[in-house]
């Protein structure tokens, strides 16, 4: 190493202490992540940082970091053609807003991070992509008009706004063809992306973390978090909070801490994960700590890291409904499962919401037969979701299903999900 190079590393070793890494507070102003630092790396020593850091990608999926740039790295390297990264900034589900806060807070650090990524698997071309008419378009393209890189080919691309174009697959595609249809799970990306090069798509959180322990280190990563998920966490909570919005916490914080800290109202439910996610009582998940092994004891997953709170006064049948009625009308209408399988069980959802005694049969026929069969995994969130309602409806909430059933209806929840009404989602 150089005497210059040794220089620009201790002037950057300057890491955020706490956990307001990627949200800094005036009090705790993050210094900018060096976009030099991945050059300082080889490869190998980035992806073992990576690796010893131990991130788990924070779009859904929770794969390890390292694993998908060392697949991207060994491909880029058989085939002898660079790599693609793609720095999915698309904020796809609505119960989740921590991807557009972290781009309009620190848009720097999904680029350092996009560029670390891009040393680490042996790219050449960068694509920020961000919803079309969004205000993500505008931020990220400022911060890259700041950016210096000897990367080639960096620009911001605008993805429609709909639910499945910001799936990995869908992304590529459009860069590709202009359809922003997902094109399913047998040619994957890393393998043959954009160009029909090696493509590593990265959620934005997900690169920004990568892009700091790039900087800062795996150590400094794992100083806050628990053994088994190191480092923070951007979480979405809304619904019946009294203060909803995006939180940075450490992997592990008591959730009866984050309900207090947002002055979460007396309430009994909670969608967790998002539009694929789980009903979970308040009670189950104020015994639990943030992370994806708490949440899962819970009986809630962690998907895109949400956790909308149902007003006491709402009703999970109907609020199911709205959300499958949704999924239905997101899906790319190319497979079965989208075409029909979503359609027919929304409409059951709404007839049984409707008091039709027939649907609750129909609905537990349908479900094994959508499960797994669409080219992607749009409609397998879909059946989990209404699986794990029919399981509330049928158990602790079988009055309130039976009060359906004879005739009762529930006005939907102005507060749980407001995007999700025709008039806002269309
Ligand atoms: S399952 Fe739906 S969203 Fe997924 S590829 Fe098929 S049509 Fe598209």
């Amino acid at each position: 190493m150089t005497t210059t190079q040794e220089a620009t590393l201790a002037r950057l070793a300057v890491a955020p202490s706490g956990t307001a890494r990627l949200l800094p507070t005036d009090e705790t102003a993050a210094p900018r992540t060096p976009r030099t630092a991945a050059q300082l790396r080889t490869p190998a020593a980035l992806i073992s940082d990576i690796d010893a850091a131990g991130l788990l990608g924070r779009g859904g999926g929770g794969f390890p970091t390292a694993r998908k740039l060392l697949a991207v790295a060994q491909h880029t390297h058989r085939g002898r053609r660079a790599a693609v990264v793609v720095a999915n900034c698309c904020e796809g589900d609505p119960s989740s807003a921590k991807d557009r806060v972290l781009t309009a807070r620190s848009p720097h650090l999904i680029i350092d991070g996009a560029l670390a990524a891009a040393a680490a698997v042996g790219a050449d071309r960068i694509v920020l992509a961000a919803h079309r008419g969004s205000s993500a378009v505008a931020q990220l393209t400022a911060a890259l008009s700041r950016t210096h890189t000897e990367i080639a080919e960096i620009e911001v691309c605008e993805i429609p706004a709909r639910f499945v174009a910001s799936e990995a697959s869908a992304v590529v595609n459009f860069v590709n063809t202009g359809d922003a249809r997902p094109t399913g799970k047998l040619n994957p990306v890393w393998k043959k992306g954009i160009d029909a090069r090696p493509t590593l798509v990265g959620n934005a959180e997900t690169l920004a973390h990568l892009g700091m322990i790039a900087s800062f280190g795996p150590d400094w990563y794992r100083s806050v978090g628990t053994a088994v998920e190191p480092g923070t966490t951007l979480m979405t909570i809304t619904g019946a909070v009294g203060r909803p919005g995006v939180l940075e916490v450490a992997h592990g914080v008591a959730i009866t801490a984050i309900l207090r800290a947002t002055n979460a109202q007396a309430a009994k439910w909670a969608l967790v994960g998002g539009l694929a996610g789980r009903w979970v009582t308040l009670h189950a998940l104020s015994r639990s700590g943030f992370s994806t092994t708490a949440l899962t004891e819970a009986g809630a997953v962690r998907g895109v890291s949400s956790i909308t709170v149902l007003p006491a006064e709402d009703c999970v049948l109907n609020e199911t409904s709205r959300i499958l009625s949704y999924l239905a009308r997101s899906g790319a209408g190319q497979c079965g499962p989208c075409m029909f399988g979503l359609p027919a069980i929304a409409a059951d959802m709404a007839a049984l919401n409707n008091g039709d005694h027939e649907a609750l049969r129909r609905l537990r026929r349908r479900l094994p037969v959508i499960d797994h069969r669409g080219g992607c995994s749009h409609p397998d969130g879909a059946v989990a979701m209404t699986a794990n309602a029919l399981a509330v409806l049928t158990g602790p909430e079988t009055t309130h299903l039976t009060e359906h059933l004879e005739g009762r209806r529930c006005a939907p929840s102005a507060k749980f999900l407001p995007d999700l009404h025709p008039a806002a989602a269309s």
